[in-house]
């Protein structure tokens, strides 16, 4: 039976005395979602609305298949065997962060399986505000690495493209960046939204004050997901624009200074320039 409870006085959605998450998929072979092969978790629901998101059909909150912690454990863990000492489970959206309750619950079981937990998110949720701070506290408790994307350091930029300003994704960057949890940084390139020489070195700059990240990856914008906009009668806003060139790419790399990057391999944290 569902019920509800108040957790920090917001309803939680319960079945069974657990947390329960709406579900928009799951990946059992996940190979780009955080280190090693992960079984991901891609949540529903986001409050963005990225010109370039290919996930339009996550962005309905509330809606998805409703999964307690424990039916998304049952469903991953017959794939554990692959995971080695890299891998794990990574929970994706949609925004996670929004469905934090059931990260919470779903990653404590997690470190008392000894399973790696990565957390992909764009931050937009985060807030030094009380009770959700406590929360994410206690939710990097529990998360071994992020991968967060920063959709454009510019925060007028970031509204035009997003919907949404960006100085809380950069402070939740800095708080990161202050209690040392190690992050990959993700960026997609956009001509005419993104790839811009002068951004993108404000980028690069930006990145180097942080002092947890293990790696940068540039992301060329694709439209894989087109399809899905003219299916769901949604204007789609970046119609025409083609995927950057490989040179622009290697331009976006070396001003975000990728290569310096490489604490993941080895798995200690890199942020010297040479
Ligand atoms: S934050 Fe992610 S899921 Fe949300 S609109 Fe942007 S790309 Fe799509």
């Amino acid at each position: 039976m569902v019920y509800e409870r108040r957790i920090h006085e917001r309803k939680v959605p319960m079945r069974d005395g657990q947390i329960l998450g709406y579900v928009h998929s799951t990946e059992s072979f996940g190979a780009v979602d955080g280190p090693g092969i992960r079984f991901v978790v891609f949540m529903q629901g986001c409050n963005m609305r990225c010109q370039f998101c290919h996930n339009p059909d996550t962005w309905k909150k509330n809606v998805g298949t409703e999964m307690t912690t424990a039916e998304v454990l049952n469903k991953a863990l017959p794939y554990r065997q692959f995971w080695g000492t890299d891998g794990g489970i990574t929970l994706s959206g949609g925004e996670i962060l929004l469905q934090i309750d059931f990260a919470i619950e779903l990653f404590t079981k997690c470190k008392q399986l000894g399973i790696g937990t990565c957390l992909d998110t764009c931050g937009q949720p985060f807030t030094r505000r009380q009770p959700w701070f406590s929360k994410f506290e206690q939710l990097m408790k529990v998360t071994d690495i992020l991968l967060v994307d920063i959709k454009h350091i510019n925060s007028d930029e970031h509204r035009k493209l997003t919907g949404y300003r960006n100085e809380n994704i950069l402070d939740m960057c800095k708080y990161l960046s202050d209690i040392g949890k190690p992050v990959w940084i993700r960026h997609v390139l956009i001509p005419a939204r993104t790839d811009f020489d002068n951004y993108l070195a404000q980028l690069g700059d930006y990145i180097k004050t942080l002092k947890n990240v293990q790696k940068v990856e540039v992301l060329p914008y694709h439209t894989m997901g087109v399809h899905k906009y003219h299916e769901m009668g949604i204007k789609y806003s970046l119609e025409g624009i083609e995927p950057p060139t490989p040179e622009r790419v290697k331009n976006a790399e070396k001003l975000l200074h990728v290569e310096d990057y490489r604490g993941y391999l080895t798995n200690t944290t890199t942020t010297s320039r040479a």
